[in-house]
C-alpha cells in the first residue's frame, strides 16, 4: 500500500488553500463543506471566493505568497498555476510536517483528495494513488448510480436512534435482524419516496416492540425502456440489483435482464405476439404471493409501465392488498424509437401535439375517433399495430389523411438490430409486408416522420423517401 487512507476530521481546524482561481474555489468549497477554516491566500480572487470573503466565510490573504501564511496550518493546499511557486509552498510545507496537496501533482504532495461519493454520514472514497485518475473517476460514477440518495437519510436516521436501537435489542443477532430491517424494509422505502415522517414513525413503532420486525415485501413496477440497456433509469438500475424477485414481459430485452441481481429469481410472464401468455390475473397471483413471503419484486416491463403496460391495475391491485409499491418510470417505445430514427414527434413547423395510440385489438380500433385522428399537424404514434397496418391506412385514408403523409415504422427500436421503414400513408402496408417487419414494432406517422430521411441515425434504414439532403430541401422550399 503507498498512501495511508485518512478520513480527516477538520471542523473548525485551520487550513490554507494559495491560489484565488476557479480550483482554488474548488478545494475551499469542499474543505468549507467539511467545517474546515479557510484562509485562502491569492494577489486576486475569482468572484465566487471574492464573495465567500465578502461574507466572512474564509479569511483572505491578498498579495503574493508569504512563508508564514503556513504558521498554525494544519493542511495546507497549493493550487496555484506556477510550479517553482508550488513547489516552493510543498517544500516549505513538509519542513514544518504540514499536509500539503499540489494539485494534479502527486509527486509534491503528502496526501491526496480522493474522488469521493457521499451520502454523508456515509463517505465512499476511491484512490488510484494518482497512477489513474479517469478510471477513479469511471469508478465513482459506478458506485453514484448504485447508492441511492436516500443512503444518506437513511444513515442520519440510524445514527440519531442509535442508542435506543442498541437499548431495544441488546444482543448482536437481534440487532442486526433490526439493522436488516431497516435497510430492506418499509423505511427505507419510505425515505426514497420522499415521506421522512412517515419513515420516522415506522421506526418508532417497530422500536416499541420486542421483536424485530419481519421483512414486509414490496413491489416496484419498473420501465425498462425499449431495449438498449443503457436507457435505463439510475433508479431501474438499482431496483434490479436489489431485487429478489423480477417478474419481466417478454418484451424487456436479455441485455437488461443481465444487469440484475445474479441470485435475483427471474420468471417471465406473458408472450408478445399471441402465443400462451400469463393472464393478468396470474400476475397479479404472483406479484401477490413473492410480495407477501416478504420479497422484494420488481415487475419489469418494456418501455415504461404505465404507458399500455397494465401498470395502473397492478398498483391498483397491490394497493388494495396493502402491498408497499413504488413506480419507476422508463422510456416508452414513442420516445425511444422517435429519438432512434431521428424524429422529432412535436417539431414546431409540423405537429402540435402527439397521441399514443393502441392498435392492440379490432375492438380498440373500431372505437377510435379516426375523423380526429385523420387531421393534420399532429403525430399519430400507434403501438402493437404490426398485424393491423391494413386497418390503420384504410380508415385514415377514409377519413381524410393525405395518401402523401410520412410514416416511419420502427422495428426493435434501440436495439442493435433496429429497422427503420420510412414511406407515405398510401404505400404503407405494401411496404410493411414487402419488408417483412416484425413485432415489435411502432408507427409513427404525421408530417415530422418525413424528418427521419434526414436525421436518422440509428440501425438499418430501409426508407422510400430520399436519405440526405433531398428531404430537408424539399421542407425548405415548401416553407
Ligand atoms: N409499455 C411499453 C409498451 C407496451 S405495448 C412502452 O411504454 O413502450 C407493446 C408495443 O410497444 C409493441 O407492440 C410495440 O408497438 C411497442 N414497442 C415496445 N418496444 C419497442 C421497440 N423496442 N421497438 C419498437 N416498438 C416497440
Amino acid at each position: 500500500m503507498q498512501l495511508y487512507p485518512l478520513f480527516a476530521d477538520l471542523t473548525d481546524r485551520p487550513v490554507l488553500v494559495v491560489g484565488g482561481g476557479d480550483v482554488a474555489a474548488r478545494k475551499s468549497a469542499m474543505l468549507l463543506r467539511a467545517g474546515a477554516k479557510v484562509t485562502v491566500g491569492a494577489p486576486v480572487l475569482v468572484p465566487e471566493l471574492r464573495e465567500l470573503a465578502q461574507q466572512g466565510r474564509i479569511i483572505y490573504r491578498a498579495g503574493a505568497y508569504q512563508s508564514d501564511w503556513q504558521d498554525g496550518m494544519w493542511l495546507v493546499v497549493a493550487a496555484t498555476r506556477s510550479r517553482p511557486l508550488n513547489i516552493r509552498i510543498a517544500t516549505e510545507g513538509h519542513a514544518q510536517q504540514r499536509l500539503v496537496n499540489v494539485v494534479d501533482d502527486p509527486a509534491l504532495s503528502s496526501f491526496q483528495v480522493p474522488a469521493v461519493i457521499d451520502r454523508s454520514p456515509l463517505l465512499v472514497a476511491i484512490s488510484s494513488s494518482g497512477a489513474a485518475p479517469v478510471l477513479a473517476r469511471r469508478l465513482r460514477e459506478r458506485i453514484e448510480s448504485l447508492l441511492d440518495p436516500a443512503l444518506g437519510s437513511l444513515l442520519q436516521l440510524a445514527q440519531r436512534y442509535r442508542a435506543r436501537i442498541r437499548a431495544r435489542h441488546t444482543d448482536l443477532a437481534s440487532r442486526r435482524r433490526f439493522y436488516d430491517w431497516l435497510h430492506d424494509g418499509p423505511v427505507h422505502a419510505l425515505l426514497r419516496v420522499s415521506q421522512p415522517t412517515h419513515a420516522e414513525q415506522q421506526l418508532v413503532t417497530a422500536l416499541s416492540r420486542r421483536e424485530a420486525p419481519n421483512i414486509q415485501g414490496s413491489v416496484a413496477l419498473v420501465g425498462a425502456g425499449p431495449g438498449d440497456p443503457g436507457l435505463l433509469t439510475l433508479r431501474a438500475l438499482r431496483a434490479l440489483n436489489e431485487a429478489d424477485v423480477i417478474l419481466h414481459d417478454e418484451l424487456v430485452s436479455p441485455e437488461v435482464l443481465d444487469l440484475a441481481r445474479r441470485d435475483a429469481i427471474q420468471i417471465a410472464v406473458g408472450k408478445r405476439g399471441g402465443g400462451i401468455h400469463t393472464s393478468q390475473q396470474s400476475i397479479h397471483a404472483l406479484l401477490l404471493e413473492h410480495a407477501q413471503a416478504g420479497h422484494r419484486v420488481v415487475r419489469l416491463k418494456g418501455g415504461d409501465p404505465f404507458v399500455f403496460g397494465r401498470g395502473g391495475e397492478e398498483l391498483a391491485f397491490l394497493r388494495e392488498h396493502g402491498i408497499a409499491c413504488e413506480v419507476v418510470p422508463g422510456i416508452t417505445a414513442a420516445l425511444a424509437c422517435a429519438a432512434y430514427s431521428g424524429v422529432p414527434l412535436t417539431h414546431r413547423d409540423h405537429a402540435q401535439s402527439v397521441r399514443l395510440v393502441t392498435a392492440h385489438c379490432q375492438h380498440s380500433l373500431n372505437t377510435l375517433d379516426w375523423s380526429e385522428l385523420a387531421r393534420e399537424h399532429q403525430t399519430l404514434v400507434f403501438y402493437m399495430g404490426v398485424s393491423k397496418l391494413d386497418d390503420i391506412t384504410r380508415q385514415l385514408l377514409a377519413h381524410g389523411r393525405a395518401p402523401d403523409t410520412p410514416f416511419a415504422l420502427i422495428e426493435n427500436g434501440s436495439l442493435p438490430t433496429q429497422r427503420t421503414l420510412a414511406g407515405t400513408l398510401a404505400a404503407l402496408p405494401v411496404l410493411a409486408a414487402q419488408h417483412a417487419i416484425q413485432a415489435p414494432a411502432l408507427l409513427i406517422l404525421g408530417e415530422v416522420a418525413a424528418l427521419a430521411g434526414a436525421s436518422h441515425w440509428h440501425g438499418e434504414w430501409l426508407g422510400a423517401l430520399p436519405r440526405h439532403g433531398a428531404v430537408a430541401a424539399n421542407l425548405a422550399n415548401a416553407a
